[in-house]
């Protein structure tokens, strides 16, 4: 077996693991990039949304996929960076090495330093049905939607309200599908009160302080049943809704990808992780942590690249912030000229507004860029370029120059332009989705900066017009539950998706006395399968919380090389597929996005 002697060795070619491949690049280190998939940009790839963040920093206001793509064109300039796409990294073996199937042919790499940038994996649910087709995790459905322009549902439930959750909504929309509602079971949603907004005003019903029961069939998602939490996070009894659909998404939080650092800590190889492998946050968060990585590596490696600066630090810190308060939107009272009117009243990292203004007329108070955004009233050109960038779409252009009893509103959407044309009749709603009236539509552009979105001015009268935050896309009968809540009595909660172990099988075991995940293991199976317990372990753990086992008490599964699943024969040289030819991956697929509206 052919063993390799690289300087840096990264895992992943997403935000973070490009992001540092380009400061490493600089630097003049000699890097290999292995990344599994054949399209660098790791999630980026399916983020046809506008980025938050700052523009200098993270490319905000930019859709994701084009920002993957300008990031793997930079790294692509170094040629001291070899990228290998297809490839997967097996493990961290205990002299060092790291095992890669490279495009079916198995390498070792002897790297001096290791960068782990794998990203995170999607944490599962355990519920009546959960196996059932048409039960997906967030990132495959946004796989066939938004890369391969697949549609693969009518209707759509949703189950998780972070960002992951209320973005696919969000794309499921732009890709005509159905989107009958989704369930939270906080009070609040935990994503971004902007992506939340943006939902309720399409016509999305967004049931707080609820969890998923079942999903229902016979043999396929037909319907989901949902119900009310209590203070104590109880089910209350009566309160059972089942909504028809054929698709449940879960998107209920993501865990780092971290098995590659713990064995490369363990065995004493220099190692770094960064972006969700470190710590799960924003892409944008990503991108920085990664290029702070980059430099620290460099340094560490003997480079003359200076001390990260401070700034860097601070700019990573603001960009990974949770969102923080919400303040009341403030409604301007001027009725004369032209003006924004921010529907944008909670702290995120977010300024892309304040920097496109040709004008300078949008400003966040404080130093950093988590403020709410304001108008400092000096002359607006009415460009709409703010209405354009904002990724929340939470900015709207009021023009009352016309003169007359109504308002021109300048409003964003992102749905194909044959949907909408002037003269149509639209329903407009306030930032909280309440249903405002019916207005006309006197014109529909796209100018190039608003790239693939439509701007959609409105006639509106003067009592309304501030609050106009957005137009209905979706009828409310859409969202109707059925009449009668249907009941999943089958006990088929599966934990271990491989093994077909059920939550019943290991909660008997945990009342029997077992605390050691190991040992679940052994008697049950679960975490025995073939994709090497990644999903299993924290069903496991929140089941041992439901029986009231305290973490402390619980031993953890050992995670044991090989990572991933690989033919026997490669360890002995064997080439499955075509073997590596080049070192370079193929192109982006194209026009995503398009498709995706
Ligand atoms: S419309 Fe143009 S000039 Fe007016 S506030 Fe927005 S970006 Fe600035
Ligand atoms: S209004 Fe400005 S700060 Fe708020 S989401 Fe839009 S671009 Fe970001």
């Amino acid at each position: 077996i052919e063993t390799l002697n690289v300087e840096c060795l990264i895992l992943g070619g997403g935000p973070a693991g490009l992001s540092a491949a380009v400061e490493l690049g600089k630097a003049g280190v000699g890097v290999v990039l292995v990344d599994d998939k054949a399209d660098l940009g790791g999630k980026l790839v399916l983020q046809t949304h506008k980025f938050f963040g700052s523009i200098d920093a993270c490319h905000a206001g930019t859709r994701g996929m084009d920002i993957g793509r300008k990031l793997e064109a930079e790294v692509r300039k170094f040629e001291n960076v070899r990228i290998w796409a297809n490839s997967n990294a097996l493990a961290v073996f205990s002299d060092r090495k790291v095992g890669i199937l490279r495009e079916g042919h198995y390498v070792l790499v002897q790297p001096q330093v290791l960068l782990v940038a794998t990203g995170a994996r999607e944490k599962s649910l355990v519920f009546r049905g959960n196996t059932l087709p048409g039960v997906y995790g967030a990132g495959a459905f946004q796989t066939l939607v938004n890369r391969d322009m697949v549609k693969p549902s009518d209707r759509l439930f949703v189950i998780g309200g972070g960002n992951v959750g209320l973005i696919a909504a969000y794309h499921a929309l732009q890709a005509g599908i159905e989107v009958v509602g989704l369930c939270e079971a906080l009070p609040e949603c935990g994503g971004y009160k902007v992506h939340r907004d943006k939902l309720v005003r399409m016509g999305v019903p967004i049931h707080n302080s609820h969890t998923v029961i079942s999903a229902n069939g016979e043999g396929e998602v037909e319907s989901v049943t949902i119900a009310k939490l209590d203070a104590a996070w109880k089910v209350v009894p009566g309160t059972e809704k089942t909504f028809k659909c054929d698709t449940v998404l879960v998107a209920v939080g993501l865990e780092p990808v971290n098995e590659f650092f713990g064995k490369a800590k363990e065995f004493g190889l220099p190692v770094y992780s960064a972006g969700d492998a470190e710590e799960i946050a924003e892409a944008s968060a990503a991108m920085f942590t990664g290029k702070i990585r980059g430099l620290e590596i460099a340094r560490a490696l003997g480079r003359d690249t200076g001390e990260v600066p401070t700034e860097w630090h601070r700019t990573a810190a603001v960009l990974k912030s949770r969102p923080g308060a919400t303040i009341t939107e403030e409604i301007p009272e001027d009725e004369k000229g032209v003006f924004p009117v921010f529907h944008c009243s909670q702290e995120i990292p977010c300024n892309p507004c304040t920097s496109i203004c040709p004008q300078g007329s949008i400003m966040i108070e404080g130093n950093d860029i988590l403020g709410v955004p304001t108008f400092n009233e000096k002359d607006c050109i009415a460009c709409e370029q703010c209405v354009a960038v904002c990724p929340g779409l939470a900015i709207t252009l009021l023009d009352y120059r016309r003169g007359g009893d109504e308002v021109l509103v300048s409003i964003p959407y992102e749905f194909p332009g044959s949907t909408i044309k002037a003269g149509d009749t639209v329903t407009v709603l306030d930032t909280l989705g309440r249903i405002l009236g019916n207005v006309q539509v006197d014109r529909v552009r796209s100018p190039k900066f608003a790239d693939h979105a439509v701007l959609v001015k409105v006639r509106a009268p003067f009592e309304i017009a501030k609050q106009i935050a957005g137009i209905r896309v979706q009828q409310p009968w859409v969202s109707e539950p059925m009449p009668e809540k249907v009941e999943r009595l089958s006990d088929d909660e599966i934990v271990c998706r491989c093994e077909r172990v059920t939550a019943g099988e290991v909660r008997a075991r945990i009342r029997a006395g077992v605390r050691d995940m190991n040992e679940l293991k052994a008697a049950t199976r679960a975490g025995m399968g073939a994709c090497g317990g990644k999903t299993c372990p924290s069903l496991i753990r929140r089941i041992f919380r439901e029986e009231g086992v305290k973490d402390s008490e619980i031993t953890e599964l050992t995670q044991r090389p090989i990572f991933m699943e690989v033919p026997l024969g490669a360890f002995a040289g064997v080439v499955t597929g075509e073997g590596p030819v080049q070192d370079v991956a193929r192109a982006h697929a194209v026009g995503a996005f398009q498709g995706g509206l």
